[in-house]
């Protein structure tokens, strides 16, 4: 019918009642609107509601249900998997929410979904505080906090999800409900790390610590032959690192396409202390090809990759977590790493985790991993997908008997293969919850927790 298209008298009744705008295909907007970060996703949604505040979304999610429609939650629209939008559903947007208020004096930030690492920084940077976020800071808040939140600050202050205070959010059956440790814990610790699965959240509250304005960050460079001393490096580097050190190694492309091996880091804290605890790296590899470790403004070090990441290339990713970077584990990592020249850039991160994320409580799964490999094909020509695509799944398979899951916001696939090593042991409780919260399943966009019978 043309109601479940999404036409019709009822649409113009929920245009009438949004205050934010509902484009249908083939008006002015509505192919802007339909795009998502990555290329490869391609999609044409029956309607979008391009929400303004709450009540917007309770009408946005009230029309989908009641035509039985699919629905799609969007953020910040950087979902490698391309869960932020869908074909022939309705894709509440919540791009335009996008008001970050500080209380520096509690430490404490308020976030609506539609907010991007970069506008929190630069609101939070102005009291001298932050919490951990992602690191490209076009990525939006919204999916990144939801899924766990890995970045420069996690070993220091936890990850993204475990700063949260409180969460409030639009239910499947359209209440508003606010989680937070006294109110609905249960479904707070499902929201930290159990991803889109429970609700449309419509703020963000999140405990903020004080952080630069300088730190010691940015990155170093080498030829891509340094491979192995880079990881080698890079391991007792990691293994003696204090809190304070969240480091990165990578084999990746350098700025004129050109393959290397790299090392990455921030130390929140003194910046005399971060340079002698990365200096050695560079005595034990040797001469780097670009050496650009140094004490720089904290919002530099959150957008010093952004260029590399423009919106609309084509991507594929795959992610495993580990226990130990032991050397069979660096012969793949050398082994798979490509001598491509970008693009395509094929690229391995190994991130190191631990710190403070061991002690934090919720649904992310992988609180005990010491290292998580992001294994990212990106590519601009669609003559590369399959080679990029193949290159990637052989990877994360010749990762597999080290990896215990991936990352639930670094996977791909929309069909379910990847969910029980994204949420290992946690999936039966959040199944059960996944019951009590949307036990028809409305948000099935993610890494999809499937409510328990
Ligand atoms: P969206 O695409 O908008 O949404 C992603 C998922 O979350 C969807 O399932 C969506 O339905 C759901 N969702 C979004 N908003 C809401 C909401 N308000 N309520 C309920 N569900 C919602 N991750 C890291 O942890 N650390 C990194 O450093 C990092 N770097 C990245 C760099 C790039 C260039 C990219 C593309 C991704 C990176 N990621 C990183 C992964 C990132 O966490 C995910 O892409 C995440 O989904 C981004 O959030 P978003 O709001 O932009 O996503």
């Amino acid at each position: 019918s043309d109601t479940k298209r999404g036409d019709g008298a009822d649409v113009r009744g929920l245009r009438e009642a949004m205050r934010g705008q509902v484009l249908v295909p083939g008006e002015t907007g509505y192919d802007e609107a339909r795009r998502v970060w990555n290329g490869t996703v391609d999609r044409r949604p029956a309607l979008i509601a391009r929400c303004l505040d709450v009540a917007d979304v309770q009408r946005a999610l009230g029309f989908a249900v009641g035509h039985d429609l699919p629905v799609a939650v969007r953020g910040g629209g950087h979902s490698v998997a391309g869960f932020s939008t869908c074909s022939d559903g309705v894709l509440i947007d919540l791009g335009l929410m996008r008001t970050v208020s500080v209380d520096a004096q509690a430490r404490v930030a308020r976030a609506e979904p539609g907010v991007t690492g970069a506008e929190f920084d630069r609101a939070t940077q102005e009291h001298g505080l932050a919490t951990t976020l992602g690191v490209v800071s076009t990525t939006g808040i919204a999916g990144l906090t939801l899924g766990g939140g890995i970045g420069w600050l996690m070993r220091k202050h936890g990850l993204a999800c475990d700063n949260l205070l409180s969460v409030d959010l639009v239910t499947a059956d359209g209440r508003l409900v606010t989680a937070s440790a006294d109110e609905n814990p249960d479904l707070f610790w499902a929201l930290k790390g159990g991803g889109g699965n429970f609700g449309i959240v419509t703020s963000f509250e999140y405990r903020l610590h004080p952080v630069g304005p300088t730190v010691y960050g940015g990155g170093v460079m080498f030829a891509r032959e340094h491979r192995r001393a880079v990881l080698e490096a890079f391991r007792e580097l990691t293994r003696r690192a204090p809190d304070e050190l969240t480091a990165y190694a990578a084999a990746t492309a350098a700025p004129d396409g050109s393959p290397v091996a790299a090392v990455a880091a921030c130390y929140a804290g003194d910046p005399a202390e971060g340079a002698r605890l990365l200096d050695p790296v560079k005595a034990a590899v040797g001469e780097p090809l670009l050496d650009a470790l140094g004490p720089l403004p904290y919002t530099e070090q959150q957008s010093r990759v952004d260029a590399g990441y423009p919106r609309g290339e084509y991507h594929y990713w795959r992610s495993c977590f580990l226990d130990d970077l032991t050397d069979a584990v660096i012969d793949v990592l050398v082994d798979r790493a490509s001598d491509f020249w970008a693009p395509p850039a094929l690229e391995l991160i190994v991130e190191h985790m631990g710190g403070a994320i061991a002690a934090g409580d919720g649904a992310f799964a992988h609180r005990d991993a010491s290292y998580d490999v992001l294994i990212a094909a990106n590519w601009t020509d669609p003559a590369d997908q399959d080679r990029c695509v193949a290159w990637a799944r052989d990877t994360a398979a010749a990762l597999e008997p080290h990896s215990r899951g991936g990352y639930v916001n670094y996977e791909p696939d929309a069909d379910g293969a990847h969910v029980p090593g994204a949420f290992g042991d946690r999936l039966a409780r959040l199944r059960a919850l996944k019951a009590r919260y949307d036990p028809h399943n409305v948000f099935s966009l993610n890494q999809n927790v499937t409510p328990a019978p």
